[in-house]
């Protein structure tokens, strides 16, 4: 690893870090972590890797919930995250409704140009764990480390698209995931 550059994990939140809900997660009480999935992040970090989140988050576009809402979410999120003394230095959001045609919203790779102009990495290093086959697809096209867990809509995803088998590593969930990272590298 070349010395400037840095360690990163990047994230999607809902059906990785808490529990999805097709009906949006619109508050900080509808947001509930995944067993494990808080403890995981704080191993990252214990083994020096920063850890973003990159989440879609157009419940905003669609007017289900607002910014500040979103920031109330994330608020909770972080103190959650800080009694297993885990961090995420910061989320990546795309805000927008899809008929916005945006360029952040996953499966495209906007939010992963913010991370690479924020951080000093090489993207093709970096892991990014999701339960959709748009955060696959956007990881693939940003040229990171896709990688597939089985929470949120991730069975779905699966049963969606056998063919991911050949093409991921696919783990239960986030903790699952991590143990390999950090075991493999
Ligand atoms: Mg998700
Ligand atoms: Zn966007």
């Amino acid at each position: 690893m070349p010395p400037n550059k840095i360690k990163l994990v990047i994230l999607d939140r809902d059906g990785v870090i808490n529990q999805d809900s097709k009906d949006f997660i619109r508050s900080p009480a509808q947001w509930q972590p995944i067993p494990g999935s808080l403890e995981a992040i704080a191993q990252l970090n214990q083994a020096g890797y920063r850890v973003v989140v990159a989440t879609n988050q157009s419940g905003v576009g669609r007017g289900y919930y607002s910014e500040a809402d979103l920031a109330a979410i994330h608020q909770k999120m972080h103190k959650a995250l800080q009694s297993f003394n885990g961090v995420i230095d910061r989320v990546f959001y795309c805000p927008h409704h899809p008929e916005d045609h945006c360029e952040c919203r996953k499966p495209r790779i906007g939010l992963f140009k913010q991370i690479a102009q924020t951080y000093p990495v090489d993207l093709t290093t970096v892991p990014m764990i999701g339960d959709s086959l748009r955060d696959l697809q956007a990881t693939q096209a940003a040229g990171c480390r896709p990688i597939l867990v089985l929470t949120g809509q991730g069975q779905q995803t699966l049963q969606d698209n056998p063919q991911l088998v050949n093409q991921v590593p696919i783990f239960e969930d986030l903790k699952a995931a991590v143990c390999v990272l950090l075991f493999d590298g």
